[in-house]
């Protein structure tokens, strides 16, 4: 049986989702269940569980997925201020995580309440 995670699967094309940007640390898709007009999954290559359990050498990896993050707003139109978006990281049960591998949530195309749910 594969120890891959579903992101994993998802990275190396053994399951579909819609991809919108990858480079040498992550790989982002579409959200299946989307929460907002633009919802992408951004997640590192290295199967980091949640984002607590990052260690001093995944630097690099947390860095690149928030400069993805703003390569893909840019790309998909919501960069400019007048727009904007909003990243979260869900960590453990009482944030929502549901899937153990780590990713960054970049939700966009609609106003966002403050505080979230
Ligand atoms: P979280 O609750 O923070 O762990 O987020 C997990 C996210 O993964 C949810 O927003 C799900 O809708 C999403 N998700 C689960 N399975 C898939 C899939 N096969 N393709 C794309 N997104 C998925």
């Amino acid at each position: 049986m594969s120890d891959k995670t579903l992101f994993q699967k998802i990275m190396d094309r053994e399951i579909p989702a819609s991809i919108v940007y990858e480079d040498d640390f992550c790989c982002a898709f579409n959200d299946i269940t989307p929460q907002a007009p633009v919802h992408v999954l951004i997640v590192p290559r290295k199967p980091i569980p949640r984002v607590g359990d990052a260690v001093a050498e995944d630097q690099a990896q947390l860095g690149a997925l928030l400069l993805a993050a703003g390569k893909i707003a840019d790309q998909l139109g919501v960069k400019d201020r007048s727009k904007g978006f909003r990243i979260v990281i869900n960590h453990g049960v009482d944030a929502g995580e549901t899937v153990p591998h780590m990713h960054v949530h970049l939700l966009a195309g609609r106003s966002l309440s403050w505080p979230p749910g």
